[in-house]
């Protein structure tokens, strides 16, 4: 597991270790469905993770592709980014 933290709204969660591209692309898949419990089930039944962690690290995957989960601006970077106008984590996959 390694700890990030959203500079935006503060939020501390885990990323679990053995997240690997097909998991994140299952994710995605669930999670524009638009099935957010699902993904959140399906996150903490194959990473171990509690709801809460699986809950705050979902609220930083933005539903619309490239699109910061807070203010829905483009982002810049691929992958783990903050979006440069409200600073907030976000995994762009
Ligand atoms: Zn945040
Ligand atoms: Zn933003």
């Amino acid at each position: 597991m390694r700890s990030v933290q959203c500079p935006r709204c503060k939020v501390k969660f885990e990323i679990p270790e053995a997240l690997g591209e097909a998991d994140k692309a299952a994710l995605l898949e669930l999670l524009r469905g638009p099935q957010f419990i699902r993904a959140m089930g399906w996150l903490m039944e194959h990473h171990h993770t509690g709801l809460g962690n699986a809950k705050a690290l979902l609220m930083h995957v933005p539903r619309e592709e490239g699109l910061c989960v807070y203010c829905n601006r483009e982002l810049l970077d691929e992958g783990e980014t903050i979006c440069p106008v409200c600073n907030a984590l976000n995994f762009n996959w």
